[in-house]
């Protein structure tokens, strides 16, 4: 039952737009209710909406998910961050994709959770999984060909900027409440090239880590 609503699912993403095969296959490949983590709403895992992930959070709506992957346009082997790791569906869509993922979550439950289930229960390969705040980035780990967010951000970060290199491209929903989709490629070291992509509705990128949201 759940295959048929995979393949229908794919079918719909296509339709709205979603062509890069690569995505596409991501979605073929990764199974959507495995990241569910509550049991009752299993049969809605292939449905076009977004679900409670517990902490408070959600993960997103398939089409925003395939729609995010495609504008970061992965090539194999890039090395992308993630802000928002929240379930692992996205980081583990970008794996599939051939991408290495680097991904941050600031609530210490979600992130004990999705380890376990991406590293331990699923284990897929190439995502590395950070608790802290995604404001400052991954230093460490910078600089990356790719940037994605996938909460509702108040603005660019700084930092994130400064962990691009030259002619990355990061994929960031920026705004209060609503949130405009913003691609950004960066054209030197202080300058940049924005695209807009319409409105989203993300849960918001706070500041801070947090023990546990209730
Ligand atoms: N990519 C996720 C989306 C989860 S919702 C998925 O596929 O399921 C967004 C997530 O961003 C939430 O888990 C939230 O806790 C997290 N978040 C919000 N602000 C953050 C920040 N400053 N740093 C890291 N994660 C943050």
């Amino acid at each position: 039952m759940l295959l048929g609503a995979k393949k229908s699912l794919i079918a719909w993403l296509r339709e709205q737009g979603i062509t890069d095969e690569n995505v596409l296959n991501a979605f073929d490949v990764v199974e959507r209710h495995r990241f569910i983590p509550n049991t009752v709403l299993l049969n809605r895992a292939y449905e076009n909406t977004p679900l409670p992930i517990g902490c408070g959070q959600t993960i997103s709506q398939p089409i925003t998910v395939a729609f995010q992957s495609q504008l970061l346009n992965i090539h194999p082997d890039e090395k992308v961050l993630e802000i928002g790791t929240g379930s692992g569906f996205q980081a583990a869509i970008l794996s599939a994709m051939g991408a290495k993922v680097h991904s941050i979550e600031r609530q210490l439950d979600l992130f004990r959770r999705t380890r376990i289930l991406l590293n331990n229960q699923l284990k897929i390969k190439n995502v590395f999984m950070y608790y802290g705040d995604g404001f400052a980035g991954l230093p460490d780990k910078a600089p990356f060909d790719k940037i994605i967010v996938t909460c509702g951000a108040p603005n660019v970060p700084p930092a994130l900027f400064q962990q691009l290199k030259v002619g990355g491209i990061m994929v960031i929903p920026v705004g209060d409440g609503v949130q405009q989709m913003l691609r950004i490629t960066k054209i030197s070291e202080n300058e940049y090239n924005t695209e807009t992509f319409g409105e989203f509705k993300f849960v918001p990128m706070l500041q801070k880590t947090v023990i546990n949201q209730k």
